[in-house]
């Protein structure tokens, strides 16, 4: 079977990284910038970085409606960090003109871990994911507060203050991830997106 053609989101973040763990998970990895960009890829990534900023630059990309209607129409997307917030359907914490795409059935609040913790790394079990935990960096990210009843948990923080809160969701086609596995040099979450993508799961 041909690799999937997966675009990341280009506009701001750590697209680089993704582009690199992509193409070693199977993928046919390219950036998208522009509407054409968009309607040439099979599904999506949107990186971390600062979801207010992306937000706006979709606006000005005019690539947020393209977008939005994709999703709607089941196109898989992998949303990392600011990705997830983006795709959130409710934001807590948000900007009150904060934009997003939408389309995954949770509440996400930003910057939930707190000052003190802005950012740190853990090792999660994660459902789905074999091998061994994934060792996740999370750099001011976010936490999944509440789930619709077809989002599938796929992972919690383990202990400390913030134990039992969702960092990883899958909503049928869209998986998210409070953390950056694009990261850590492993591609075990970007294996399971590239399989999400060729429908075998
Ligand atoms: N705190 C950022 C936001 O609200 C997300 C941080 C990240 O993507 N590393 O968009």
């Amino acid at each position: 079977m041909s690799a999937p053609r997966i675009g990341v989101l280009a506009l701001q973040g750590d697209v680089r990284e993704h582009v690199a763990t992509l193409t070693a998970a199977g993928a046919s990895a390219s950036r998208v910038r522009r509407p054409a960009e968009l309607d040439a890829v099979d599904a999506l990534v949107v990186p971390g970085g600062e979801s207010t900023t992306m937000g706006k630059l979709l606006v000005t990309f005019d690539l947020l409606e393209p977008l939005q209607k994709r999703v709607r129409d089941g196109m898989p997307v992998f949303g990392s960090c600011a990705g997830m917030i983006l795709l959130a359907d409710r934001v807590l914490d948000g900007t009150s003109d904060q934009v997003g795409i939408g389309g995954l059935d949770v509440t996400v609040r930003r910057n939930a871990f707190g000052r003190q913790v802005e950012s740190f790394e853990e090792d999660l079990a994660f459902d789905g994911i074999d091998d061994g935990p994934v060792h996740a960096v999370f750099i001011r990210a976010p936490w999944v507060e509440e789930i619709g009843e077809d989002v599938v948990p796929l992972a919690r923080i383990s202990d400390g203050a913030a134990a039992g809160k969702i960092v990883a969701v899958r909503h049928g086609p869209l998986l998210a991830t409070s953390f950056h596995p694009e990261l850590t040099g492993d591609a075990r979450i970007h294996q399971l997106f590239v399989q999400m993508v060729r429908g075998a799961i």
